[in-house]
C-alpha cells in the first residue's frame, strides 16, 4: 500500500501531500494519470480505514510483499506532512544502496531543496529487537544518511536503549491513541513533551532535536526546603538545602558533591534566583549547618524529609569526575527537544536548570532513640 505513485512524465504523487482538490481531480479522471513504480500499473487513489489517503495495485497485481499495516500507511503520512511543513523535499517508500552493497528502503527520505538526501523518517511498528535497529542505522550511515526511528511497537523491545540512549540511534517512543471519532492520534514522547508526528518530525528537520552528554557532566538535584531563620531578631524565610539525589532518584551526600567541580558555581547561581537560600551546608556532629542568607547566623537543621512540605527542586550541573563515577553517578547523556532553558532535569556544568516545586508527603519519622 504505498503512498507514492508517479505520472507518465515522472514527477511524484504523494498521496497524503495532495491538495482535496488534486485529490479528487485524480480519482474521478477516465484516464488516470498516476502509474505505480516499477512499471507495476495504472495506480488507484484509495482511502485507508484510519484515512490515510494511497495508491493501489490494479486488481490482480499486487505487490508481493507483506501486507502494510493501516497503521504503518498512517504513521509514514504523517512523516511526510511534517517534513514538507518543515520546507524539506520528502519522498515516501525509497529505496537505496550502500557503497558495499547492502539494501536498505526507507519509510519517509528528506532532504533539503536541491541538497542531496540526508534524513530518513522510519516508522516502525512491527516489533523490531535493538540489534536491528543499529544494523539498519548503520547501512542509512554508510549512505550518509541519518535515520530517526519513530518507535511504534511495544517499546519494551529497545529497554536497555531507553535506560541508556546514544547519540547514535535516535530513537523516541511514540504512542498511538484514537480521538473520539475513533482516528488514530499518535504521539511521540521526547524530553517530556508529548509531540504528534509532523510536530516531531518538522522539529527535528529544523534544528530542535538535540543530543547532549560529553561524558563528564552529571546532574544532581539539590532539593530545598523552606524554614524560618531561628533567630528572634531576624525570622526571615530561609531556603535550606537538606538533601540531594541522583537522576535516578538515589540520595547522595551534599558534602560529596560540594567537592566536584561545578559545584561553588550553580550554588552561587541558585542563590542570585533563590535570595532566599541559605548557604550551602556543612556537617555539624548529625545534624547539618548553614547560614542565614539575611542575618548571616547559623542555622541548624536535619537532613530528613518533613512530612507534607514543599520540597524545591534545582538541578545542578557538576562535573562528575572520577570520584562521581566511583560513587555510582552517571553522566548526562540524553536528547533533548529545543533551547537548552526548557530541557527538564538537565543543567549547564556550572549552573542550575528549571527550579520546580513539589508537595512531598512522607511518613514522619520517630525521633530520639529507637524502640524495638
Ligand atoms: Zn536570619
Amino acid at each position: 500500500m504505498p503512498l507514492l505513485a508517479y505520472t507518465h512524465l515522472g514527477e511524484p504523487l504523494i498521496a497524503p501531500l495532495m491538495t482535496d482538490p488534486e485529490w479528487e481531480c485524480l480519482r474521478s479522471a477516465r484516464h488516470r494519470d498516476a502509474w505505480m513504480p516499477h512499471g507495476k500499473g495504472r495506480a488507484i487513489p484509495k482511502v485507508s480505514r484510519l484515512g490515510t489517503r494511497f495508491f493501489a495495485h490494479p486488481p490482480g497485481q499486487a505487490s508481493g510483499g507483506a501486507k502494510e499495516s493501516n497503521l504503518h500507511l498512517y504513521l509514514k503520512a504523517q512523516s511526510l506532512v511534517g517534513a514538507r511543513a518543515a520546507g524539506w523535499d520528502a519522498l515516501p517508500e525509497q529505496s537505496g544502496t550502500t557503497p558495499d552493497g547492502q539494501d536498505w528502503r526507507a519509510d519517509v527520505l528528506c532532504r533539503r531543496h536541491g541538497k542531496p538526501w540526508t534524513v530518513a523518517v522510519e516508522a516502525q511498528v512491527q516489533l523490531q529487537g535493538e540489534e536491528a535497529y543499529r544494523q539498519r542505522q548503520e547501512r542509512y550511515a554508510a549512505s550518509g544518511i541519518r535515520a530517526l526511528w519513530l518507535v511504534a511497537h511495544e517499546p519494551a523491545a529497545l529497554h536497555r536503549y531507553w535506560l541508556k540512549p546514544d547519540p547514535y540511534l535516535p530513537a523516541f517512543k511514540t504512542t498511538i491513541e484514537k480521538d473520539p471519532k475513533g482516528w488514530p492520534e499518535a504521539q511521540v514522547h521526547i524530553d517530556g513533551l508529548s509531540l504528534s508526528i509532523p510536530e516531531f518530525v518538522t522539529g527535528a528537520l529544523s534544528g530542535q532535536l538535540h543530543w547532549y552528554g560529553n561524558g563528564r557532566h552529571g546532574i544532581v538535584t539539590l532539593m530545598l526546603r523552606e524554614d524560618q531563620c531561628w533567630h528572634r531578631t531576624c525570622r526571615k524565610r530561609v531556603l535550606l538545602a537538606y538533601r540531594a539525589e541522583t537522576p535516578q532518584r538515589k540520595p547522595i551526600d551534599i558534602e560529596t558533591i560540594q567537592a566536584m567541580q561545578g559545584y561553588g558555581d550553580a550554588y552561587a547561581k541558585a542563590q542570585a534566583a533563590l535570595p532566599d537560600l541559605a548557604d550551602s551546608p556543612w556537617p555539624l556532629r548529625k545534624v547539618l549547618a548553614s547560614r542565614c542568607a539575611h542575618c548571616r547566623r547559623e542555622i541548624r537543621y536535619h537532613s530528613h524529609d518533613w512530612d507534607g512540605q514543599d520540597v524545591i527542586y534545582v538541578p545542578i550541573g557538576i562535573d562528575i569526575g572520577e570520584q562521581g563515577h566511583r560513587l555510582g553517578l552517571t553522566p548526562h547523556a540524553q536528547w533533548h527537544w529545543g533551547p537548552e532553558t526548557r530541557w527538564p532535569h538537565w543543567a549547564p556544568l556550572g549552573g542550575i536548570g528549571l527550579i520546580s516545586h513539589c508537595y512531598r508527603e512522607v511518613r514522619p519519622r520517630r525521633l530520639g532513640p529507637k524502640t524495638s
